[in-house]
């Protein structure tokens, strides 16, 4: 072979796509990105669903990656999984959520599922055919009363069944399983809860909603009557409030604010570009507008800062229930959903500010439009006043902490 061949070779070898084994996981987020940011216009103006980014999610074996490696998964951390929910979010703020809501819900199935035969089959089936979960806690008129359900378990014998009033599914139609709470039995308290496994074929889903939004379009979280029927062995054996409080709030808080970070981090993008452009067109004098994106970009590394020191809290507690239960844990992680919505909303409004009417253009490279839409929805998502209102009594039972590193 002489050097020419060996030179075409090696541009085939790298031009070949390569396959998910050969790339980390970074690289393998950065992909999916890439396609995700590629139909994200489109996805915002029809609010469809981003088919090809969660193919590609898919197809680069990003949904199975919370499955520990026995059952065919990557034993992937919360670091994992929030690095992925930025790097999407960046791209196609819908695509980030609706791989963040997937995670919280394969997170709460490695949890609490261990042990339990039927999960542990469901875990294999995520690695292996990478199905989408989906989730179901709202419901009729309850808004983001997560921890309160009207539905009840019925049972006949091994046999179970559940007829829902789920006002909003994200992407329920294209979901190949969904995760619901649901009251325990017919004479259970709303709070006396259990979460459930169904997979597409254990159910129906009735539209009753449609999602025609200001933002988060492609997450297409339509209204439904879910009707489902399966066996007792899809009840998680752990009552819902230990779930709540270990993992669903915990992983959900921290993915949703990375998606939130990373809308923020796609306006302070846009905005640097804006300004530079500006700059040079004005032989180097900068345009009044860039206080507005030091702001931007301080408020973004403030947002950064606030999530990772909360992931770090609850890497270090993950296994220690008595911790994740600790008043000030709970606290920290209720409150990172307030903080970080409220945040990511205050950065993308500094980058319009920044870039004026080009930013307020729903056309042109520095639109921060759909970023703006998209954010807006972060501090409805389980109101921020219903968290405020429901921790209030138990912050006032912490101490102020007495050094500034505890
Ligand atoms: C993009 C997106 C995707 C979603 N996906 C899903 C999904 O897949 N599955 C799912 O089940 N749900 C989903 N939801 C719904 C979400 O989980 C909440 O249930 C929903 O955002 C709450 O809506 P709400 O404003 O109608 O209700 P509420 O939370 O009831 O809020 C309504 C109003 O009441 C006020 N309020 C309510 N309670 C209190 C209180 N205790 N103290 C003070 N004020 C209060 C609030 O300030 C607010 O003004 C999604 C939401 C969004 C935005």
């Amino acid at each position: 072979m002489n050097i020419a061949d060996s030179t075409d070779a090696q541009a085939i070898a790298v031009e070949r796509p390569r396959t998910p084994a050969q790339l980390d996981l970074g690289q393998r987020a950065a992909r999916v990105a890439a396609i995700a940011a590629g139909e994200a216009d489109a996805t915002d103006r029809g609010a469809c669903f981003p088919r090809a980014a969660i193919a590609a999610a898919k197809a680069d074996r990003l949904l199975g990656i919370l499955v520990p490696r026995e059952f065919g998964g990557e034993d992937a951390s919360i670091f994992d999984v929030t690095d992925l929910c930025y790097t999407l979010g960046r791209a196609c703020s819908s695509t980030g959520m609706i791989v963040a809501m997937h995670q919280t819900k394969v997170a709460c199935i490695v949890r609490h599922g261990l042990g339990s035969a039927w999960h542990e089959a469901l875990m294999r089936r995520l690695a292996a055919e990478q199905l989408l979960l989906a989730s179901s806690t709202t419901e009729g008129q309850g808004g983001g009363n997560v921890r309160s359900s009207a539905a009840a378990v019925e049972r006949d014998g091994e046999s179970i069944s559940l007829e829902r009033n789920a006002t909003v599914i994200s992407y329920g139609a294209e979901a190949d399983g969904v995760v619901t709470v649901a009251r325990r039995a017919a004479d259970a308290a709303a709070s006396d809860q259990v979460l459930i496994a169904f997979t597409k074929d254990n159910y129906t889903l009735e539209r009753q909603l449609e999602w025609d939004t200001l933002g988060m379009r492609g997450t297409c979280s339509g209204g439904f009557l879910l009707k489902a029927r399966g066996v007792a062995a899809q009840i998680l054996p752990e009552g819902y409030d230990r779930i709540h409080a270990q993992t669903m709030t915990p992983v959900a808080h921290l993915s949703w604010a990375s998606v939130w970070a990373g809308i923020a981090a796609a306006a302070v993008d846009k905005t640097q570009a804006f300004i530079r452009k500006a700059a040079r067109g004005a032989g180097g004098q900068l345009p009044p507008g860039a206080a507005h994106f030091t702001e931007a970009q301080a408020g973004l590394a403030k947002l950064r800062a606030l999530i990772t020191t909360t992931a770090d809290m609850y890497a270090a507690r993950e296994f220690d229930e008595r911790a994740l239960s600790a008043l000030d844990f709970q606290s920290a992680i209720n409150l990172l959903k307030v903080e970080a919505s409220e945040l990511a909303v205050a950065v993308v409004m500094s980058a319009l500010s920044a870039t004026g009417l080009s930013g307020y253009r729903n056309d042109g490279g520095s639109s921060v439009a759909r970023n703006l839409r998209d954010v807006l929805s972060a501090p409805l998502m389980i109101n921020n006043d219903r968290i405020r209102a429901n921790i209030a009594t138990a912050t006032l039972m912490s101490g102020v902490a007495p050094r500034l590193r505890s």
